[in-house]
């Protein structure tokens, strides 16, 4: 089809610009269609000079010449000056340089021309043009004004004029071809125009109306192929399992219970409460927990687990690193045991006569608790009877892991994600189906606040030194670069740096470690456990410590680059530290002085609430940045919001319940819809 070929199959484009478009991630001819504008100029009036703005922005106007010169500049450039008029006394002088010069040749006194360019003021009520498109209009000619034109994304040598032409150019071919995307009977209740119409009318728009309805089709569009895309996705997860229904709370929670070291706090038994629920329900559990940092995830996920066993089933907890599914599996090793529960760790680092041990155990149902990291998902971890299904992540897991973990049990087993970072709603809807939520708001008690500073980094000697005080004084401090070596990204000290120099400096004699993510999983791990038993007493890392690790005795966490990184996430840095008894220290280095900076990252200063500082997050740097698609294996969006258009995508997510269901509703969009799981959703279904 026409718009698989790749952009070289249009005029004027051969490798050198198709090289340009691949920037774009511009490749076949339907991408180029694909990339909607990113704003228009409006040029459906032709203006007389009288009425140009001189504000430098570009504008189209007719004039007739008045006289042509040819002259050098100050910086010794020749060029052309072209006086033009509109007969009523007003004047503009058009400057062209260089090969714009020639078409000057035939600009006679009393010429119509038709002028885009940038006008600002100039000498004696003159304006003065700029960046000039010069077009002469025949006799009598009516200047036909072009419309409202488009604006793309360019990249490399690409014009605007470039997109255009080639986006004309694809948009003749789909006027000869071009099959629906969306069902009729849906294109009608929405009131929506037909595709062909709506293409041209996002790239040309007949007017304001026609581009906000063809945007609108567009966005409704997008939400409604990616849920169907999801919806057929999920419904590649087995079928026809029955769901687990499990008995109230025995004898084996209540000695869990007990052997909590602490009391649940409100905020946990509330989430407990809906989680012991669902899964005494034969529905299965579709549930999001979601907690701020060192809000106490870990024990409810506990109560969770320790529920599915007490029922004779099994659970599994996967974790997004090596460090923390170490943690996790000593947390629950000492939460849960007690209690006679059995509990193994699988990680990639896991091999041998260990794993081969590990998952017959697993297959024979001996083990009932599995923690570990990606590596459940193996083909060769096979469950005895696998009924809980619990991750515990930072946005770091597909949809498509989730699913293959889920798929592992001959039921359809409970699933509970765990998530510091509060998600919008079409996110969650997106990516998580429907969930249900529960939300754990405060800190457990006798935390004490950890006290944020931020200075620029001539204070960064002082910062050191407090560090090495800090030390002396019993305690540890963990030292946050955004980049492990020089180079990664300009003007950012880089872990290994800082390390090196440390060593030397303020920390020698000092035992201290540098740890970060192209490091051996053992290597980490042995670093990780003698920070964790004091022997280390500074750490310089990446942000592979932001997740989950527990050190009560680090007081001082050091970030560098601060403002390299989101709210939130630094936020979630500054968890690893204030987990024991003394005051805490969280100090945020910048080598920025811009007050927007500082003000950023002083939100951190006044606020300790994870979910206020994600919008504030969101509100700042844009969904993008902290709620990508792409970090769940998803397709970008081209033109739909994933914060604003909540309300569009429940619709469209009903919608595409409706089509997916019905075979002839299905084969009237056959074709986009196998574009779009050919291409937009290749990355999920091979992955
Ligand atoms: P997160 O929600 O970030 O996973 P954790 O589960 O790691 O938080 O808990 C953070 C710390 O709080 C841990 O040291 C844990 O032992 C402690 N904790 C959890 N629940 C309570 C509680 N009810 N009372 C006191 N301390 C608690
Ligand atoms: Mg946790």
């Amino acid at each position: 089809m026409w718009w698989q070929e790749p952009v070289t199959k249009l005029k004027g484009i051969g490798p050198k610009k198709a090289a340009d478009f691949a920037n774009l991630n511009v490749f076949t001819i339907g991408d180029l269609l694909n990339r909607y504008p990113r704003t228009y100029v409006d040029q459906s009036k032709v203006k007389t000079i009288g009425e140009l703005r001189t504000d430098g922005e570009k504008q189209l106007f007719r004039a007739e010449v008045y006289r042509v010169a040819d002259r050098i500049s100050a910086r010794r450039m020749r060029y052309t000056l072209v006086t033009v008029t509109d007969g009523s006394g007003r004047f503009a002088e058009i400057y062209m340089f260089a090969h714009q010069r020639f078409q000057t040749r035939n600009y006679k006194p009393g010429v119509q021309l038709l002028i885009d360019g940038k006008v600002q003021p100039g000498r004696g009520g003159a304006k003065i043009v700029t960046d000039a498109y010069v077009q002469i209009l025949k006799d009598n000619e009516e200047a036909a004004a072009p419309g409202i034109l488009p604006v793309y994304a360019l990249s490399g040598a690409l014009t605007q004029q470039n997109l255009r032409t080639a986006v004309k150019a694809a948009l003749a071919m789909a006027e000869d071809y071009l099959p629906e995307s969306l069902p009729q009977d849906v294109i009608a209740a929405k009131k929506l125009p037909p595709r062909l119409e709506a293409l041209k009318n996002i790239h040309f728009p007949e007017s304001f109306a026609a581009l906000a309805k063809a945007r609108s089709r567009f966005v409704f569009e997008e939400l409604f192929l990616l849920q169907c895309g999801l919806l057929y996705y999920r419904s590649k997860v087995k079928s026809g399992r029955s769901g687990i229904k499990m008995g109230v709370d025995g004898k084996i929670l209540k000695s869990v219970l007990q052997s909590l070291p602490f009391k649940l706090t409100e905020a946990q038994q509330k989430a407990w409460q809906d989680i012991s629920l669902d899964m005494q329900d034969i529905k299965p559990m579709h549930r999001l927990l979601q907690g701020d940092v060192g809000s106490g995830k870990t024990a409810v996920s506990a109560l969770a687990l320790a529920k599915a066993a007490e029922n004779g089933y099994q659970g599994c907890i996967m974790v997004p690193t090596e460090i923390l599914a170490q943690q996790h599996y000593e947390t629950l090793q000492q939460f849960l045991q007690p209690a006679g529960i059995s509990i193994g760790l699988l990680t990639s680092s896991v091999k041998g006569a260990r794993r081969r041990e590990l998952l017959e155990q697993l297959a024979d149902g001996s083990l009932q608790v599995l923690v570990g990291t990606h590596a459940l998902i193996q083909d060769d971890v096979v469950f005895d009877k696998l009924a809980l299904v619990i991750t515990d992540e930072q946005h770091r897991f597909g949809v498509e892991q989730r699913a293959k973990l889920a798929n592992k049990s001959a039921f359809e087993p409970d699933v509970l994600v765990m998530t510091a970072t509060p998600i919008p709603r079409t996110l969650a809807l997106t990516v998580y189906g429907d969930l249900d939520v529960s939300i754990m708001k405060g800190m457990p008690p006798g935390r004490k606040s950890i006290k944020t500073l931020c200075y620029t980094g001539d204070k960064r000697r002082e910062v050191y030194a407090g560090m090495v005080r800090q030390i002396q004084a019993g305690h540890q401090a963990y030292v946050v670069c955004a980049v492990i070596e020089q180079g990664e990204m300009p003007g950012v000290r880089a872990a290994t740096d800082v390390y090196n120099e440390l060593a030397k400096t303020f920390l020698k004699g000092i035992p201290c470690a540098l740890l970060h993510g192209k490091m051996k999983p053992a290597e980490k791990e042995a670093i990780m456990e003698e920070f964790a038993a004091g022997k280390i007493k500074a750490l310089i890392s990446t942000t592979v410590i932001e997740v989950g690790v527990n050190v009560p005795n680090a007081t001082l966490m050091i970030i560098e680059n601060a403002d390299r990184f989101g709210l939130a996430q630094l936020h979630q840095l500054r968890g690893r530290v204030g987990r024991g008894e003394a005051q805490s220290f969280c100090v945020l280095l910048t080598d920025s002085d811009a007050p927007e900076t500082l003000a950023r990252l002083n939100v951190l200063h006044t606020s300790n609430d994870g979910f206020y500082l994600a919008e504030q997050d969101l509100k700042l740097r844009g969904a993008g940045q902290l709620f990508g698609l792409r970090q769940h294996g998803l397709p970008d969006l081209y033109i739909a919001d994933i914060l604003q258009d909540t309300d569009v995508l429940i619709e469209a997510r009903g919608l595409a319940k409706q089509a997916l269901a019905d075979k002839k509703i299905t084969g009237e969009i056959e074709e986009a819809l196998n574009a779009q799981f050919d291409e937009r959703f290749k990355r999920i279904f091979n992955s």
